[in-house]
């Protein structure tokens, strides 16, 4: 099996899988217990907390653990609400799906609760629409939620140029780096960032666990009121998965030392594998190309091949992929992030992203950019793919 689908999720740690297990044989007691099996699972948290805050750049106590990316994403959002007497949020078209579905959800309330929400476009290259940017951010903007890195694209979003957009009209930033921790460099410290979702299960952690971090000195409300971190988030923590996240967390902090060179080699094979695809294939369109993004994540289209065809195909080679997002795969919805960047449905609908990890083995990839192709279009050219063409390619 070829897993090309590390955007989606990514497999367990070894490591991950053993501190796990300890944990729940041994710290099965509540953290906050008083008495000595208590506390000792209290320390198994407070040293997980240590390794994230370490691998994130961030100070322990900034960590609020959540059940995970969307958890966080929903706390950070909805407790800006109000902030600093705004009631205003704006939010990239790029961002994930819970996301868009939480400001409908509180642009939708009646009368007065009815939340300003703003969206800023992206260009036809997958890059974000800065101009719209700075127009929508303004003296009523409570918060700004603009992600690190697109999960389907790949595109890098300019969360620093943001920051200070945000920052000069007196409105916070609240970045989803779900998708670019555990493949490029982050430090919550450098990035200009006051709030940043993550979550464990990208990185080789388990899943159900993530992480809000909170810019000390911000006070922000709680969504499940209780006193467990800090009275941020209330409800007994998920521990095993806390530790596995610590250990995932740890094993980046060690790699940290040769981003450089991964990330390096991991983009020189992307673009490998994409021009072996178009030697296949002259149609093929890669989305985000031209912009900065992901070393690993490729987003395409093979010609006018519908993409449950070419997933089918890929398949039948043994590799695993994803028509766009996993979280809205499934049904026949194209991608919000493409009709952002102008794709007609019908184009959108063929796309199919492939994202695969250090240890992806490149002949096997690049003998899968030899045969796809040709299995996809069934021995006919590219361009005589049963969807008609329309529309200009993007
Ligand atoms: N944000 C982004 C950018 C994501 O890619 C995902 C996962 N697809 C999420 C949030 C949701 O993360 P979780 O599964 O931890 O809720």
């Amino acid at each position: 099996m070829l897993y090309l689908d590390h955007n989606a999720t990514t497999p367990v740690l070894p490591a991950v899988i053993e501190a796990m297990g300890e944990a729940l044989r041994r710290h099965w007691a509540n953290p906050s217990s008083q008495h000595e099996a208590g506390q000792a699972a209290r320390g198994a948290l407070q040293h997980a907390r240590a390794q994230v805050a370490r691998c994130l750049g961030c100070q322990p106590a900034e960590l609020v653990f959540t059940s995970g990316a969307t958890e966080a994403n929903h706390i950070a959002l909805r407790g800006a609400v109000g902030h600093g007497g705004r009631a205003g949020l704006v939010v990239s078209a790029a961002e994930h799906a819970g996301v868009h579905k939480l400001v409908h959800q509180l642009g939708r309330q009646p009368g007065p609760q009815g939340v300003p929400v703003g969206v800023i476009g992206l260009q036809p290259s997958g890059g974000l629409d800065l101009a719209a940017a700075e127009a929508l951010i303004g003296e009523a903007t409570a918060l700004v939620s603009v992600m690190a890195a697109n999960n389907e694209t790949g595109v890098l979003m300019p969360t620093a140029e943001i920051a200070r957009l945000a920052h000069a009209r007196g409105a916070l930033l609240h970045v989803d780096a779900t998708q670019l921790i555990g493949k490029l460099p982050f430090d919550f410290a450098r990035s200009g960032a006051d709030l940043v979702s993550v979550s464990a299960h990208k990185f080789g952690g388990p899943k159900g666990v993530g992480a809000l971090i909170v810019r000390k000195g911000l006070n922000w409300p709680a969504l499940f009121a209780g006193s467990q971190e800090r009275g941020r988030r209330g409800g007994t923590e998920n521990l095993p998965g806390i530790v596995g996240f610590g250990v995932a967390a740890e094993h980046q902090a060690w790699t940290a030392g040769n981003w450089h060179d991964r990330s390096a080699k991991l983009a020189a094979l992307r673009d490998r594998f994409e021009a072996r695809l178009r030697t296949a294939c002259p149609e093929l369109v890669v989305y985000g190309a031209s912009q900065p993004r992901l070393p690993q994540t490729s987003f395409l289209r093979l010609g006018h091949a519908h993409a449950d065809l070419a997933l089918q195909k890929l398949s039948s080679l043994g590799a695993l992929a994803s028509s766009g997002s996993a979280c809205s795969s499934g049904g026949q919805a194209a991608s919000h992030v493409l009709a952002a960047m102008g794709v007609p449905r019908e184009e959108a609908l063929c796309a199919v992203r492939l994202s695969f990890a250090p240890d992806t083995p490149a002949a096997d990839l690049l003998a899968l950019a030899d045969a796809w192709p040709r299995l996809v279009s069934d021995g006919h050219a590219c361009s005589t793919f049963s969807h008609p063409p329309t529309g200009v390619a993007a």
